[in-house]
C-alpha cells in the first residue's frame, strides 16, 4: 500500500510552498489508491504555535485535501521517540556525549580555519559514556564512517553521498527531547510511509535519516524532493512576496479549485495543458514529470487561471461567493435578490469575487464620483427630460421589478419619442456611476426604489450645476 505524508512544522501559516508540497503528497496517494497522512511536527516548542495549527488544518480544508490518517502531532509521540533513542544506544549505534559547547566551538573555528566543512569530529564515539552525576549528555548517532549512501530521487535522480561526509548528528538533546532526524526516521518508520515527497531543503538530511532508519531496521521509502518555488523577483518565495499563506489567497477572493491548479502546475506539466479538474490532476499526476528546475510564482497565471474557474462555476456557487464577500465587509444586501445578470456579467470581466464585489458595490451602497468619460458623455441637459419622467415614473411604482421598471422606461421612451440610449444611458450612468452594466432594468431593481430615485435626483443635481 502506497503511503504519503505531508509533515509541516507549525511555524507560521501554509505557506505556497507547503500546500504545493502538500498537493503533490495528497495527489500522488489518490492516484496509486493509496493513504496520505498528514503529521504535525510541532516538537521545537518554542516555534510552534495552536495558531498555526489551526492555519494548516484551515488551509488544508479550503484545499480540500482530505488526508486518510492524523493529525499526528509529534509532541504526543515523545515516549515513542525516547524508545527508539535507546534501542539505538543499546545496539551501539548511538552514544552519549559530554562535549562542552567551547570545545565544539573551537573544533568548528579550526575546521573554517583549516577550510574544512565544520563537522563533529566523533570525540565521544567510543568513550561508552553514560549519563549520571547530575550530568545531562546529549545523544549522538554513530553514522557508519564507510561506504556511501545511495538513493534514487523521483526527481533529482540518482543521489550519491559519502559516509565520511556525514558526521554523528545529535539525535536527543540534553533534557532528553529528540531532534528533528530522528522524529521524522521514526514516525516515517511507524506511520509505514513508502514514498517522502518534500521540499528540496531537506535533501541533505536524506542521506542521514537513511542510516538511521537503516540503524533502527526498516525499509526504506522512496523520495521525491521538489525543486523551491522562486518569486516573481527569481529570489526564493517568503514572506518578503507579500501573499504566500494560502488562506490570503481565500482572503482575496480566489477560488480554492484555482489555486489547486494553479499549484499543480507550478512544477509539474501535463503537455500543455493548463487548467486540470481534480479527476484529472489524479489521472495524469506522476512522480517523475516533476520539473527538475525551480519554478516561479507568478500572479498574472494565478489571476488568469481564476478567471477561468470564475467563468466555468456554476452561476449559484459564484453568487454564494460574492454574498459570502458581502457578508464580510459588512455591506447589507436583499438576500432574495436576483443577482443571476449582475453577477454573471462582471464574472466575465475579473479576476477574483473580490474585484467581481466592488464592481457591483453600487448596487448596495453610494459611489463617490461617476465614471468622467461617461458623465461628460451622457449626463448633459438634455437628459434632464428623461431623467425627471424616470423618477417621477419609478416613484409611482408599487411593485418594484424588473418588468415594472422595463414598462416605466419603455411608456417614457414613447412619450418623447426617441431610441432606448436616450433614456436607458443616462439612468445608467446615474444608478451605477458608469456606462456599463447588465440590462437597466434588472440593475434598478437591485439597487432598489429609495436608492434609484435619490440617485436619478444626484444626476439632476449634477447635471443643473454643470
Ligand atoms: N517538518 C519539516 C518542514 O516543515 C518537513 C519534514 C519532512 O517533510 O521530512 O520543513
Amino acid at each position: 500500500m502506497i503511503k504519503t505524508r505531508f509533515a509541516p512544522s507549525p511555524t507560521g501559516y501554509l505557506h505556497v510552498g507547503g500546500a504545493r508540497t502538500a498537493l503533490f503528497c495528497w495527489l500522488f496517494a489518490k492516484k496509486m489508491g493509496g493513504k496520505f497522512v498528514l503529521r504535525i511536527e510541532d516538537t521545537d516548542l518554542e516555534r510552534s504555535s495552536d495558531a498555526s495549527v489551526q492555519a494548516i488544518l484551515d488551509g488544508m480544508e479550503w484545499l480540500d485535501l482530505d488526508y486518510d490518517e492524523g493529525p499526528y502531532f509529534q509532541t504526543r509521540r515523545f515516549d515513542r521517540y525516547k524508545t527508539a533513542i535507546r534501542q539505538l544506544i543499546d545496539q551501539g549505534d548511538a552514544y552519549y556525549c559530554d562535549c562542552s559547547k567551547q570545545r565544539l566551538e573551537s573544533l568548528r573555528e579550526a575546521q573554517i580555519e583549516a577550510k574544512q566543512k565544520p563537522r563533529y569530529d566523533g570525540c565521544c564515539r567510543d568513550l561508552e559514556l553514560s549519563p549520571g552525576n547530575g550530568q545531562d549528555l546529549v545523544v549522538r548517532f554513530k553514522n557508519p564512517q564507510q561506504g556511501v549512501v545511495t538513493f534514487v530521487d523521483h526527481v533529482k535522480g540518482e543521489v550519491s553521498v559519502s559516509n565520511a561526509e556525514l558526521d554523528d548528528l545529535i539525535i536527543a538533546r540534553s533534557d532528553g527531547s529528540p531532534t528533528y532526524n530522528l522524529t521524522v526516521v521514526v514516525d516515517d518508520m511507524d506511520m509505514q510511509i513508502t514514498h517522502v515527497i518534500r521540499g528540496d531543503d531537506h535533501v541533505n538530511n536524506t542521506p542521514r535519516q537513511i542510516n538511521i532508519l537503516k540503524a533502527l531496521g526498516a525499509t526504506c521509502p522512496e523520495y521525491a524532493h521538489l525543486p523551491m518555488i522562486l518569486g516573481e523577483d527569481g529570489k526564493r518565495l517568503s514572506k518578503r512576496h507579500g501573499a504566500v499563506g494560502v488562506m490570503q489567497y481565500f482572503e482575496d477572493g480566489y477560488l480554492p479549485e484555482a489555486m489547486l491548479n494553479y499549484l499543480v502546475r507550478l512544477g509539474w506539466s501535463h503537455g500543455d495543458q493548463e487548467i486540470f479538474s481534480r479527476d484529472e490532476m489524479i489521472d495524469h499526476f506522476s512522480l517523475d514529470e516533476i520539473n527538475k528546475s525551480a519554478s516561479s510564482f507568478n500572479t498574472e497565471k494565478l489571476n488568469w487561471i481564476n478567471q477561468q474557474y470564475l467563468m466555468s462555476q456554476p452561476l449559484e456557487r459564484i453568487i454564494t461567493l460574492v454574498k459570502q464577500r458581502l457578508g464580510k465587509i459588512e455591506v447589507s444586501f436583499d438576500d432574495q435578490a436576483d443577482f443571476h445578470s449582475i453577477v454573471d456579467l462582471y464574472r466575465q470581466r475579473v479576476s477574483t469575487i473580490n474585484e467581481l464585489v466592488d464592481s457591483i458595490l453600487y448596487c448596495f451602497q453610494d459611489f463617490d464620483n461617476y465614471d468622467e468619460k461617461a458623465a461628460q458623455k451622457v449626463l448633459r441637459p438634455v437628459a434632464l427630460e428623461p431623467l425627471e419622467m424616470l423618477r417621477a415614473g419609478l416613484e409611482g411604482l408599487d411593485d418594484w421589478d424588473s418588468s415594472a421598471i422595463h414598462d416605466v422606461i419603455e411608456d417614457i421612451i414613447q412619450a418623447l419619442n426617441v431610441g432606448m440610449g436616450k433614456v436607458g444611458q443616462p439612468l445608467r450612468v446615474a444608478v451605477t456611476g458608469g456606462s456599463f452594466s447588465p440590462p437597466i432594468d434588472k440593475t434598478v431593481e437591485i439597487i432598489g426604489k429609495q436608492q434609484t430615485l435619490d440617485r436619478i435626483s444626484r444626476a439632476i443635481d449634477y447635471i443643473s450645476v454643470k
